[in-house]
């Protein structure tokens, strides 16, 4: 499949006249694998949480705020991907096209497989986990950080439905600290580390 061909069903959706989303137009991604939390803000408010992989963000759909809690199992569908731009994307998608609403960068940062190594390696892990339906990885965005579970729903009859699971390390958090944040800036301005 080339890149043209990955971003059709996003580009079948959307008529760039009229959206101010980028229309997906191939980049390739930096050194590290980024990922990044939109918080959309449509007729229902969810999350979209967006890994990069072979060259587009890999994508779901969160109905409730992600946390840094381990008790927390967060239900994820998996959603078409995404292009990579789509990763300096906000603003406000006009009513009547799909996914109308404000879109914020809820947190971003870069993520790796438990088993690290360079990014090609780090992409063929992944690509084995994501084919098996789970992905062990480590997040070092603004809020989300340290190691989560996303596992496929295999009894689930929502054929893309996954749990975004925190594994319990020292960045777990059993308080809601991350809604205490209730200004919720987008993070887009921040300064990486
Ligand atoms: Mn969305």
């Amino acid at each position: 499949m080339n890149n043209s061909e990955k971003m059709e069903k996003y580009r079948k959706k959307r008529d760039f006249t009229k959206t101010p989303e980028p229309s997906g137009e191939i980049k390739s991604g930096g050194k590290n694998l980024i990922f990044l939390i939109h918080k959309h803000n449509a007729s229902h408010l969810h999350y979209d949480l967006r890994l990069e992989l072979n060259g587009v963000l890999k994508s779901w759909a969160i109905p409730k705020e992600p946390s840094l809690n381990p008790d927390e199992k967060h239900l994820a569908i998996m959603v078409e991907d995404h292009p990579i731009e789509y990763a300096n994307f906000e603003g406000v998608i006009p009513e009547s096209n799909y996914g109308a609403g404000i879109v914020m960068i809820w947190d971003k940062g870069v993520y790796v497989p438990v088993s690290d190594g360079i990014k090609e390696e780090q992409e063929k892990i992944l690509n084995q986990e994501l084919e098996k339906g789970h992905l062990s990885i480590i997040f070092d965005g603004k809020k989300l950080k340290g190691e989560f579970a996303l596992v496929k729903l295999r009894r689930s009859r929502e054929q893309n439905a996954w749990l975004l699971i925190k594994a319990k390390d020292q960045y777990a958090k059993y308080t809601d600290i991350l809604k205490e944040d209730k200004r919720a800036k987008s993070v887009k301005k921040e300064k990486a580390k």
